[in-house]
């Protein structure tokens, strides 16, 4: 038979059954006890060899076994044994040796019982173990009176406390104070044999963190039904709430970003369509041969600037929109291009007086000079625009370390705390005095994006009614 250490003491109370073999391993006794184990009457055992309930794998090392057993006095084991339907079943034996007169093994008394219940009860209850061990999920198990009995180690994984930490303690270590009730209530249901399923809640670890978990708790009763304690199954759903609130977020985004786009659609049909009337209104005049023709038709070739302007803001935003933004890479000194550009503006007011602090130092800089360009207009242009007050608008560029900062502030009407964030956004313009400047929400969202695909950052500091500084950076070469 398959021979191992048996768990039980060999000399504890007799055992139920009992056979003997000879030296050869022929049954030569075999009692009731046997019988109602092995299924064989003594008439269908005795004379037949051991092999005859010892399972088919193990025949011959149960030869060896005996073998053994003649030199040694006795053993106690456990094997895998078949009965008469053929059937697996475990049983431990006493096994001693009995000798004749002459001090030589004569038989070998096997005391036997059957074990097979208890080892599939042995079997189940460590895979159970493992499970609970291997869980993602705490599980938890306490008396009626909230006293931690189990804590696996994803219980202490969640709530920061070992498992010798905890067993022992209430169950109250890991309740929040405000929600202490919470534990009455449970144990309430559980006493009445009610189990509570994925129960949403808040649990502290023990460094005073939250989790949030859903919590399942189950009754647990004694072999005589009774209801003993509970066990709990927490499972950590932070990441799904956490995935939720971003959900919500991004809905509440898109909502808005809906609502700008409405709003754009309403200020660009009417952007469109001012230049439209104005220019097909002075091609009229025009035709009529009205006077005086030189300002009819520099009127016209500004408001077909604006239009052109406005549809190639439309078309650049659908490009990045389609990732399809193409920028070209030469190396270049951002000073001149400052410089240009300040000159090109400076031409468009007569208000407000552009300062360039030109720096000594050569500031180069890999990139799409023209979309850089952009960016400038872009910026000092709203500078210009969101400044009611006649003044000026200072342009800084410096090299920090490796970065080349350009600034350009102004004092102008500023932006609110709440808006700043948001003013990089596509469609999203500001409201109250600022909405009564004409523009289309897009100017800023193309600049950051082009900023950001040179490498660098956009962003804005202002206070409401002193004016804004905005900055932007691009990698120095
Ligand atoms: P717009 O065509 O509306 O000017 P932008 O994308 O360029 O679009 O700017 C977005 C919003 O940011 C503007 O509607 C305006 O409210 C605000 N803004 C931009 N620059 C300034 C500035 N220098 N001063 C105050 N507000 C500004």
């Amino acid at each position: 038979m398959q021979i191992q250490k048996s768990k039980n003491s060999l000399l504890t109370p007799a055992r139920e059954g009992f056979f003997s073999i000879d030296t050869e391993g022929t049954i030569i006794e075999w009692n009731e006890g046997a019988e109602t184990i092995f299924g064989y009457q003594a008439r269908e055992s005795i004379g037949k060899h051991i092999s005859l309930i010892v399972c088919d794998t193990i025949v011959e090392k149960e030869i060896r076994d005996i073998s053994r057993l003649k030199n040694d006095n006795s053993g106690e084991y456990e094997a895998c044994c078949k009965n008469k339907n053929g059937k697996t079943i475990f049983v431990a034996f006493s096994a001693s040796a009995v000798k004749d007169e002459k001090g030589n093994v004569a038989s070998i008394s096997q005391y036997l019982e059957d074990i097979t219940e208890k080892r599939i009860n042995e079997e189940k209850q460590s895979r159970l173990a493992a499970i609970v061990d291997s869980s993602d999920d705490a599980i938890i198990s306490k008396t009626l009176d909230g006293i931690i009995t189990s804590w696996n180690p994803s219980a202490a994984k969640m709530f920061g406390y070992s498992e010798k930490e905890a067993i022992g303690k209430h169950i109250s270590i890991i309740i929040p104070k405000d929600r202490i009730d919470e534990e009455s209530l449970i144990i309430n249901n559980i006493r009445n044999g009610q189990k509570i399923d994925h129960f949403e809640t808040i649990r502290e670890a023990k460094d005073g963190t939250e989790r949030q978990i859903s919590l399942t708790v189950s009754p647990v009763k004694d072999s005589s039904g009774k209801i003993i304690g509970a066990s709990k199954i927490a499972r950590d759903i932070s990441m799904r709430i956490e995935a939720e609130k971003q959900h919500e977020l991004y809905i509440k985004r898109l909502q808005e970003l809906n609502k700008y786009k409405d709003e754009f659609m309403v200020m660009a049909s009417h952007e469109l369509k001012t230049p439209l009337t104005v220019i097909q209104a002075n091609l009229q005049l025009l035709e009529m041969g009205a006077d005086p023709k030189m300002e009819l038709l520099e009127k016209t070739v500004k408001h077909v600037k604006k239009l052109s302007a406005l549809i190639s803001n439309l078309l650049d935003v659908s490009k990045i929109q389609a990732g399809k933004l193409v920028l070209t890479q030469a190396i270049f000194d951002i000073n001149h291009l400052i410089a240009e550009t300040v000159v090109n503006l400076q031409q468009t007011t007569g208000t407000h007086h552009l300062i360039f602090n030109k720096n000594d130092q050569a500031l180069m800089t890999n990139g799409d000079a023209d979309r850089i360009e952009q960016v400038l207009v872009n910026i000092i242009g709203n500078a210009i625009k969101y400044s009611t007050e006649p003044g000026d608008i200072i342009v800084n560029a410096t090299k920090q370390d490796e970065e080349i900062l350009v600034e350009v502030a102004d004092k102008g009407i500023g932006i609110p705390e709440k808006d700043i964030q948001n003013i990089f956004l596509r469609y999203y313009r500001v409201g109250g005095i600022a909405a009564s400047f004409s523009g289309s929400g897009v100017g800023l969202y193309i600049s950051s994006e082009i900023i950001k695909s040179h490498g660098g950052r956009l962003w804005a500091e202002s206070k409401a009614g002193e004016g804004s500084v905005f900055y932007f950076t691009l990698p120095a070469v």
